[in-house]
């Protein structure tokens, strides 16, 4: 039933036009209209202004014709840099940039199987869960959108993301995650004439950073520093550094622990390094939960459906565990368990990003005889 040349069709459309971060206003309008006209309703939230963008996430909401609970569908509108003024290649049945940009495959491939899906049920009358569309606004940015969705908008308590590689598989784990950064304080002395009166926070810093376990602490839990900056000039004792870094976890219990280790390691450190009575080298220590964990049981009935619906189809489809965000953390952790799932993007943030129409294709088999199974109540049995 899936209309494989209209798929492909709309997919190069949306490939085309720019929605780089922040910038997701022009894509939306033309959902919008599409989302209208097949009969949704369409509304925005407030998310674009709080993010700094000129649009915010899109919700659009199919009434469906049966009485089960509601599904959510969800893709991100933004792509990363650079999509702007994407030249769509067609090729052996498989989508490309000319080279120069992303294809941004990520996500659109999501954005139009999921209006191709809904095209299908109403050109065909077929039996029809209520299903919520939620596609966000800044995912690529750090899952602005939906952090800063208004979830009061939304029935759904489940829901499926498009935004991964595999089409055999759905993310029902990843990994909570915390943003650390430490702000060293030294003191500043010309390092030729009289080193001895300044406190290097390069110096303070290393020496916290060389007491720290870093990279893959356990299977579920891993830290990194990334990013560290500081000092002005060789001649200069350096008065101040800066480090970024993050933890992943997940189980958030260790999340925790792993967090403390890193604040308490620099806080200690510094507190080494003073001499009496010095209130220098000092650290000021900033955490930020920058998402929260995924973990939906596997006899869920999201899962379940969806398993069930491959079944239907002949596939298999695997529960999966992911090292990265989506925003199904941030709706997991809003109440809204989603598992991810994939519609066949390759190579994605490169210039070599590439989809296969047959994936978007099975994506598109898949996520309609979820609906079918959903709206028929002959599943999760
Ligand atoms: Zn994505």
């Amino acid at each position: 039933m899936i209309d494989e040349e209209r798929l492909g069709q709309r997919f190069e459309a949306f490939a085309r036009i720019d929605s780089e971060s922040g910038s997701e206003a022009l894509i939306a309008r033309v959902l919008e209209k599409e989302l209208t006209d097949l009969g949704a309703i369409v509304v925005f939230d407030d998310a674009g202004a709080k993010v700094n963008g000129d649009c915010g996430n899109l919700l659009a909401a199919f009434q469906g014709n049966t009485e089960v609970d509601p599904v959510m569908l969800s893709g991100h509108m933004d792509t990363v840099v650079p999509g702007k003024g994407v030249n769509v290649m067609f090729e052996d049945g498989v989508f490309r940039s000319d080279g120069t940009t992303i294809l941004g495959s990520d996500d659109k491939s999501a954005l139009a199987i999921i209006l191709e899906v809904m095209q299908v049920v109403k050109e065909n009358n077929l039996p029809c869960p209520p299903v919520e569309v939620v596609m966000t606004v800044g995912e690529e940015q750090g899952l602005l959108g939906a952090k800063h969705l208004d979830c009061t908008l939304l029935k759904s308590k489940f829901g499926y993301i498009l935004d991964a590689v595999d089409t055999q598989g759905i993310v029902n784990r990843a990994p909570a995650a915390n943003k650390i950064s430490a702000k060293i304080y030294g003191r500043a002395a010309h390092a030729g004439s009289s080193p001895e009166n300044g406190i290097s926070a390069i110096y303070a810093a290393s020496c916290a950073i060389a007491k720290l376990e870093l990279g893959r602490i356990d299977g579920e839990t891993t830290c990194n520093l990334g990013l560290i900056s500081g000092g002005a000039a060789t001649n200069i004792v350096p008065e101040y550094v800066e480090i970024h870094g993050e933890a992943r976890s997940h189980d958030p219990g260790k999340l925790d622990k792993v967090t403390h280790t890193i604040v308490s390691t620099f806080k200690n450190t510094m507190a080494e390094l003073q001499a009496d009575g010095d209130a220098l080298p000092r650290v000021e220590m900033i955490v930020e939960n920058d998402f929260p964990h995924t973990n939906i049981p596997e006899d869920h009935v999201m899962i379940k459906l969806a398993q069930k619906a491959a079944e239907n189809l002949g596939r298999n489809l695997a529960c999966k565990t992911s090292g990265g965000a989506a925003d199904a953390n941030v709706f997991f952790g809003k109440g809204i368990a989603a598992g991810v799932i994939g519609t066949g993007m390759t190579d994605v943030h490169t210039l070599k990003e590439s989809i296969a129409l047959k994936d978007m294709v099975s994506c598109a088999e898949l996520v309609l005889e979820i609906l079918q199974i959903h709206a028929t109540g002959k599943a999760a049995k």
